[in-house]
């Protein structure tokens, strides 16, 4: 009989970086990300090379002011404009949802709130849900490699509504793999 323990999973390692990235690369990231075109005003003036920010958040995020009189910073009009992470956290957080990792572990590398990263988590699923393309394939033909299945959808529904899948299944003979 096989042990529990070959089957569990094992742990994985918690290894914190965070202390040894720097902030202005991952707001530069950030900046890059939100704003390819460059920082500016809700208003659409764009932000001056040389212009100094008004202020700073507790979080360290320099805000601008606009000449229209406007507060703004990278976040302004994104679904991350009341965050409170630092911008290295916010990159470690997007990178640990990109990997898989679970909320619980990623909360402890980063020593945050477990609950606070899980409502963050489940924000960004359904802004990308919300945003996910619906447009048709352009062509007939469908590659395995191009199908995206949705976790949790049903297929098309089967016309024959008393007649359940299990039930086709044992009617068929002779079936050999
Ligand atoms: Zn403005």
């Amino acid at each position: 009989m096989v042990k529990m323990s070959i089957l569990a999973e094992k742990p994985m390692l918690q290894f914190p970086i965070q202390d040894l990235m720097d902030y202005d690369s991952c707001y530069a990231y950030l900046l890059k990300l939100f704003h390819p075109s460059g920082l500016h005003c809700p208003c659409g003036t764009k932000l001056g090379t040389s212009q100094k920010p008004h202020k700073y958040r507790k979080n360290k995020l320099p805000c601008y002011k606009c000449s229209c009189g406007k507060v703004f910073n990278i976040f302004t009009g994104t679904i991350f404009s009341k965050i409170h992470y630092d911008c290295v956290t916010i990159v470690l957080m997007l990178r640990g949802f990109a990997q898989g990792k679970t909320t619980l572990h990623l909360s402890k590398e980063l020593s945050i709130s477990y609950n606070g990263l899980l409502e963050w988590r489940h924000r960004l699923q359904e802004f990308a849900f919300e945003n996910r393309s619906i447009a048709p394939l352009v062509d007939d033909q469908v590659e395995s490699d191009e199908v995206f299945q949705n976790a949790g959808e049903k297929g098309v529904l089967h016309p024959k509504q008393d007649d359940p899948p299990r039930k086709r299944a044992n009617k068929k003979r002779d079936r050999h793999l």
